[in-house]
């Protein structure tokens, strides 16, 4: 087992990256022939050429998938089956757990620690979870009349194409591909450009553990080229997608203009993290709204980027604040100890140090971090920054930075506190820290977001929906209700 950064370089020496899309059972080069450089944030190394899909490589697989599953191969196998094969393909991820850990941080920079313990792990139990829900669910009786059978059954949807970001690019894509594949769909996955490794190497797995050959491929490329094909294909059934609310609102767009495919939306975020004078442990809220924004180098939908801090206790707040941000310090991405890996690639460092510029120049007050460090690595690597004095109608405060930025603005009423959260195009989470019950669950329901935390932040397992109001979206992943997105509803009247 991998224990130091020296054990990862050196399993690094033995690995082999696969850059090829993965159709019909198959490693294939673009039809194009063209590639993409995949570079490792981490260190600046290069990692692999990467087949750059396009339309002719979408339609074709769209074929292949289509054909997979009008052949019932896996959308008629029993759910006790398919149950079976997913249950074999999630501990085949498991097994291969330090091959994709390792992936995961040289591709996006998150840190080999977390990769091991949390996106490694939380995606085997995602397909686990759908995997052993999917031979429960039953199928409903109408309340009908006594000469009429009214059955309403759930159908796979079809061929479900989905398109994810980087950020958390196997869990993401584990969140979609779990319950699309346990409901017997036929599955197209469309990695971000920025981290198309694991969802590359994963394929031989799912081909391993005996899910049939078209039934889950996977596309690397563009957004532009290849994700724009397959959210404007005439035969791609439903849509499902994770990445900013821009491209989340041109996908509707796409689907408008083509065959009305359902498209389910998880989108940006830019939550509030409310901490009321009465919080039960000012330690802990201070240590939580740290790892809020500094966790996954802030580069998290859910990130608690705006601090609501009750002005009665600011001052002691802010110092509990500092501290425990010190325990987020950026380091090279392959050492076990670092808690901050590298930002993913160039353009998104030089945008989220451009937000610092802008906070700063629009008064805010930089209390710590905001710099570029590391710089030695060959890597791309920030300070998480602090902005006292900000304002919910600062930049800062209003657009998503996706980097580890956060803005500390100051309430004096829970009425204040309300609006300022609500005050925003996004509705992905909310976190509230009071000891007063009553005031929890009343403030609770007022806040216009999916998933609400009360007195700790980014909680959550497989068990509750996930996903946003608002411009954060309409779709949910996790929980039964997942399945919703990628199943037909059907009524069957027989006449007695
Ligand atoms: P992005 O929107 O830039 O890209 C997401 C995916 O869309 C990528 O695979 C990209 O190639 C593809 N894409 C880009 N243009 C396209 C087009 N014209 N047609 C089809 N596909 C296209 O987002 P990102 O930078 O990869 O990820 C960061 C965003 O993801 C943030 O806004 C974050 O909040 C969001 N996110 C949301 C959730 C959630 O559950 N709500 C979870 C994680 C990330």
């Amino acid at each position: 087992m991998a224990n130091t950064r020296s054990d990862w370089e050196q399993r690094f020496q033995s690995l082999t990256l696969e850059g090829r899309a993965f159709i019909d059972g198959q490693y294939r080069s673009a039809l194009s022939g063209e590639t993409f450089e995949c570079m490792s944030p981490v260190d600046g190394r290069f990692l692999a050429n990467v087949a750059s899909t396009d339309e002719a490589d979408a339609n074709a697989t769209v074929i292949v998938a289509r054909k997979a599953f009008e052949s019932g191969i896996w959308a008629r196998l029993a759910p006790a089956e398919r149950k079976r094969i997913l249950i074999r393909f999630s501990d085949l991820i498991l097994a291969n757990q330090e091959e994709l850990a390792l992936l995961e941080t040289l591709d996006m920079g998150k840190p080999i620690s977390d990769s091991m313990t949390i996106d490694i792990p939380a995606t085997a139990n995602a397909i686990r979870w759908s995997a052993e829900a999917i031979d429960k669910i039953y199928d409903e009786v109408a309340p009908t009349p006594h000469d009429q059978l009214g059955l309403i059954t759930r159908e796979p949807a079809g061929v479900v194409a989905a398109i994810v970001p980087w950020n958390f690019p196997l869990i993401m894509a584990s969140w979609k591909f779990a319950p699309a594949l346990a409901a017997g769909n036929s599955f197209i996955l469309k990695p971000s450009e920025k981290s198309p490794l694991t969802a590359i190497r994963i394929a031989q797995l799912a081909l391993d553990a005996g899910i049939p050959k078209g039934v889950f491929n996977v596309l690397p490329g563009l957004g532009h080229t290849v994700g724009k094909a397959l959210a404007l294909h005439m035969d791609v059934d439903v849509l499902a997608f994770t990445g900013s609310t821009a491209i989340a609102k041109q996908l509707l767009i796409y689907a408008g203009q083509s065959n009305m495919k359902r498209v389910w939306l998880e989108a940006g975020g830019k939550s509030p993290n409310v901490v009321f004078a009465d919080a039960p442990d000012l330690r802990a809220a201070a240590q939580a709204a740290a790892s809020a924004i500094a966790f996954n180098q802030g580069e998290v939908c859910t990130a608690g980027s705006r601090l609501l801090v009750e002005r009665s206790i600011r001052e002691q707040f802010i110092p509990l604040l500092v501290q425990a941000l010190q325990a987020w310090k950026p380091g090279h991405a392959l050492d076990p100890a670092t808690t901050v890996g590298a930002v993913v690639d160039q353009r998104q460092m030089e945008s989220v140090l451009r937000y610092i510029q802008i906070g700063k120049d629009q008064g805010a007050h930089l209390i710590t971090g905001g710099n570029r460090t590391l710089e030695d690595t060959g890597g791309l690597y920030v300070e998480p920054a602090i902005f006292d004095g900000v304002t919910n109608a600062m930049t800062i405060a209003r657009e998503e930075i996706f980097g580890s930025v956060l803005s500390l603005i100051t309430f004096d009423t829970e009425q204040e506190a309300l609006a300022i959260a609500n005050d925003c195009i996004y509705g992905l989470a909310a976190g509230v820290w009071t000891s007063n019950l009553s005031k929890a669950h009343t403030f609770a329901r007022g806040l216009r977001a999916g998933s609400v935390w009360v007195n700790q932040y980014d909680g959550g397992d497989m068990t509750a929906p996930f996903g946003g109001f608002k411009q954060s979206g309409n779709g949910r992943d996790k929980s039964l209700h997942a399945f919703d997105k990628y199943t037909e509803l059907k009524a069957t009247w027989i006449k007695l």
